[in-house]
């Protein structure tokens, strides 16, 4: 239980067993990401993409999935 291989949702990855949807290199970018757009709400994709240098489609990636709330904690909201 709880040793489901997952891949990574981001990059489709596989990883290890983790309490992220994510691999531990796409949660570093997610959350400089994340920290930029709390900082400038309505920045294009390649603004974002020039400023935290994460590559273009994975920062498009991100804004489809939903990555700009805070979705990284998901997992932890389901702990009960
Ligand atoms: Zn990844």
């Amino acid at each position: 239980m709880g040793e489901l291989v997952r891949n990574c949702r981001l990059c489709q990855k596989q990883m290890e067993s983790s309490p992220f949807t994510m691999c531990s290199k796409c949660l570093t970018e997610s959350n400089r990401v994340q920290s930029f757009v709390a900082k400038h709400p309505h920045v294009s994709i390649e603004r974002i993409s020039n400023e935290t240098e994460v590559p273009y489609d994975k920062v498009e990636q991100m804004v489809m999935l939903g990555l700009n709330e805070k979705d990284t904690m998901e997992s932890q909201a389901k702990s009960s």
